[in-house]
């Protein structure tokens, strides 16, 4: 006999109208453990499905299946192989780049489990504890869909700790280097996945990489920069690309990634980009094109408002630092912040900076993360192409 949950109505109706997520206040009764697979039931001891269940998250309840069947290690293993094999679809590798998403969670029906390609290796997080009690199965799994050699795990997210996991880092299959060299079309990086921000590098930007590139030229700015992904991207087509952000260790990324590539026409700054972006705008400086990138301003819902008058400030700032003709690529990757309100930032912002603006391109996060439908939270990254009349 499995462990079983009993939901709320609340929760029941959460679950038909797709949302794989019930909260801890829409459960009723437990008679589970911690990381285990639960049949779910309703008020009326209906049956609903079968869930991943933590006992600390207010997350409480992952859905994975509303079938009769009990899920087992075969339904990983096919959602695994789909996972994989949709990315092969994609046609992403090995020429327009060597490092994707492969897995990334809910929306591939694995909910808290996210693998990321880099070359010959795979760099996993697992985020619930169900994905962490099985993570050796999944390890294994995994060499075997795709044949790598080496897995790391990156459990040390902040989030593992909501989970009452321990962060740590691991390898659980074969070897990996301290470094691993991937390309993103022309451009080719040393990737630390031990070290690096989230698995090394921010794959989910890098269809927006490309898409920056098609309005590149003249004289560039890329804010946010981390270690140079969009000054990389642009800066063949630009005169001089000026890369901010405000770590020292990211702005040494940039120059040594710069220099692997042999492109000499990016300076890389450590400067807060609030400040800089205020310092180039008296000093009277002009960019064609103007990249927007900052770190989530809004972690949680409580974090909102202030978030949305950081992006606005940007916004602005940047608005104003374009000619006539200039092109702004402005991001949020606040999962918090919708599109709508995001969009409704960035106009106020041109309405202040007295700027006519339009929308060229409304793009998200790559076909790589993809979004599902039904939980609004998978569409976490959104990335405005504006042009300034
Ligand atoms: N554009 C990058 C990803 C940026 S991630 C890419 O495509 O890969 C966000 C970056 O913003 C981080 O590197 C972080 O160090 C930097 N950052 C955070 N707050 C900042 C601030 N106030 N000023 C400048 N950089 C900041």
């Amino acid at each position: 006999m499995l462990p079983t949950v009993t939901i709320t109505a609340r929760g029941e109706d959460r679950i038909r109208s797709g949302h794989p997520w019930i909260y801890r206040s829409d459960v009723a009764n437990v008679v589970a453990a911690g990381g285990e697979t639960v049949r779910v039931l309703g008020p009326r001891e209906r049956p609903l499905g079968y869930a991943l269940y933590s006992d600390r998250s207010e997350i409480a309840l992952r859905l994975i299946s509303t079938g009769d069947e009990a899920p087992d290690l075969n339904t990983w293993r096919n959602r695994i192989q789909a996972a994989a094999d949709y990315r092969t679809a994609l046609g992403i590798y090995p020429d327009e780049a060597t490092a994707y998403r492969l897995i990334h969670g809910e929306a591939d029906r694995l909910p808290g489990l996210v693998v990321d390609r880099y070359g010959d290796y795979l760099v996993l997080q697992a985020l619930s504890q169900a994905v962490d009690r099985l993570m050796p199965e999944i390890a294994n799994i995994l060499a075997d869909v795709v044949n790598p050699r080496g897995i790391l795990a990156r459990n040390d997210p902040r989030v593992r700790v909501l989970e009452g996991l321990e962060q740590k880092v691991e390898v659980v299959y074969g070897d990996v280097p301290p470094s691993i060299e991937v390309h993103e079309g022309n451009v080719s990086y040393a990737v630390d996945p031990y070290r690096g921000q989230k698995t090394g590098l921010f794959l989910d930007q890098r269809e927006n990489r490309i898409a920056a590139a098609r309005y590149a030229r003249g004289r560039a700015l890329d804010a946010f920069s981390y270690n140079g992904g969009f000054a990389l991207a642009i800066a063949p087509r630009c005169s001089q690309v000026l890369a901010v952000d405000i770590s020292e260790d990211a702005v040494a990324k940039i120059a040594a990634n710069a220099q692997r590539n042999g492109v000499t026409n990016i300076e890389a700054r450590a400067m807060n980009v609030f400040d800089e972006l205020r310092e180039l705008e008296r000093r009277g400086e002009r960019f064609d094109l103007i990249v927007l990138d900052p770190p989530a301003f809004a972690r949680n819902r409580a974090a909102v408002r202030k978030a949305l008058s950081g992006y606005k400030e940007i916004n602005l700032r940047a608005l104003k630092l374009l000619p006539p003709g200039g092109y702004l690529v402005t991001c949020s990757c606040s999962y918090n912040v919708s599109e709508a309100s995001f969009a409704d930032v960035i106009a106020s912002a041109a309405v202040d900076a007295h700027a006519e603006v339009v929308v060229v391109e409304k793009r998200m996060q790559g076909r790589d993360h993809p979004v599902l439908m039904t939980v609004p939270e998978t569409y976490y990254l959104k990335c405005f192409i504006l042009r300034k009349l």
